[in-house]
């Protein structure tokens, strides 16, 4: 997805790295901030004080009393509060005049999102959306293959938890699903989406499932829930010839493909082969090395350098606005449905 970037904001000195927001995520932030390179982690500022200082005093780093004290001394700001405040907190960042990481989603919107789009062109800052999976070793190894499934198949379950009950499922955990099938099939908005869901312990909708169709044919049914007793985060990729299982939470890559017999294939791989009439087909398996690295870590590494350079972020605003429209249309079709069955 293009966005427009200039390089006026490139800097050789390390980035003064501020964290908004300290909860489960954010201190993780906090980490690896401290172990990104060229980076300088300032402080940081969470609306519990006590917590701001005490995750401060124990990664050596200042605890601000306020936002604007933090945005005041910092060249960017990580911003890792609950979704329904990344707006106020980013749109404040931008205003200063600060580059952004904010956690995924972008935004609680798609208006909110590209406000934060637009005040990030105005004052030429980057603008990053933290959907992770994408530095997930699994998906790396598999993208490095540029797979064109016909039928991709999520699931990502979760034990419930309290934290991010203030958005439906799809924004806390589809979205990353939603953004890794965008990424997929080039940024391509579907063309036809069906969805279902149900609130069942929080206000929102706790477990969903959605079908996204594309013009190109390809069909993706994904299903996420946060009340789920074993957790799981799998996506299984369906082409012509091969068959991929990505694992996130291992992560593991298993491939399995099929392909004439030509006399010249890989012994190891080879799985069996099939005879179809005079046509003999070798079927492969496969599990692709993984790399061994933190994506939360990667991506932080990824922020800096686009700030460092003035180059476009790994992820960009478009892009998470992009999986944000889905997930809004998804729960669109999920309230139509919930209010129709009100009335029936
Ligand atoms: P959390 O509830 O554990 O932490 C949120 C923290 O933000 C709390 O300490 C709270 O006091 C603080 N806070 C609230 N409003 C604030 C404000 N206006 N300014 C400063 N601090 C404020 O939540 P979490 O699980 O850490 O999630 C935070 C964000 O990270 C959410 O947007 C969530 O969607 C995202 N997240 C992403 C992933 C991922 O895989 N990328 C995983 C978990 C959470």
């Amino acid at each position: 997805m293009s966005e427009i970037y200039t390089t006026d904001s490139a800097t050789t000195s390390p980035v003064r790295l501020g964290v908004a927001g300290v909860g489960r995520l954010g201190e993780i932030h906090v980490r690896l901030a401290k172990e990104t390179e060229n980076a300088q982690l300032i402080g940081l500022f969470d609306t519990d004080q006590e917590r701001s200082q005490r995750v401060a005093a124990q990664y050596g780093v200042q605890s601000f009393g306020s936002l604007e004290d933090l945005l005041a001394e910092i060249d960017a700001l990580c911003v890792v509060t609950p979704t329904t405040t990344h707006h106020a907190v980013a749109s404040a960042a931008l205003r200063a005049g600060l580059h952004c990481f904010i956690e995924k989603p972008i935004a609680s919107s798609k208006e909110e999102g590209e406000e934060l789009k637009r005040l990030a062109q105005e004052t030429n800052r980057v603008l990053q959306v933290g959907h992770v999976e994408r530095f997930n070793p699994a998906f790396l190894a598999v993208r490095a293959s540029a797979p064109e499934p016909m039928f991709i198949e999520a699931h990502r379950m979760a034990q419930f938890s309290p934290r991010a009950t203030d958005v439906a499922v799809v924004l806390d955990l589809m979205i990353h699903d939603i953004d890794l099938i965008l990424a997929l099939n080039r940024w391509e908005l579907p063309v036809d989406i069906r969805a279902s869901g149900v609130p069942v312990v929080s206000d929102e909708i706790d477990i969903a499932n959605a079908r996204l169709e594309f013009a190109g044919g390809c069909v993706a049914n994904l299903t996420a829930s946060r009340i789920s007793r074993n957790p799981m985060r799998k996506m299984r990729l369906f082409a012509p010839d091969s068959y991929i299982s990505l694992d996130f939470a291992e992560p593991g890559v298993e491939i399995f493909s099929i392909s004439d017999a030509d006399g010249t294939e890989n012994i190891s791989s080879m799985l069996g082969a099939i005879e179809l009439g005079s046509r003999n087909r070798n079927i492969r398996y496969e599990r692709p090395m993984v790399q061994k690295l933190n994506a939360i870590g990667e991506e932080l590494r990824g922020f800096v350098e686009a700030v460092r350079v003035g180059s476009p972020p790994p992820v960009t605003a478009e892009e998470g606005i992009a999986a944000l429209t889905v997930a809004e249309a998804i729960l669109e079709q999920i309230s139509g449905r919930v209010k129709s069955e009100v009335r029936s």
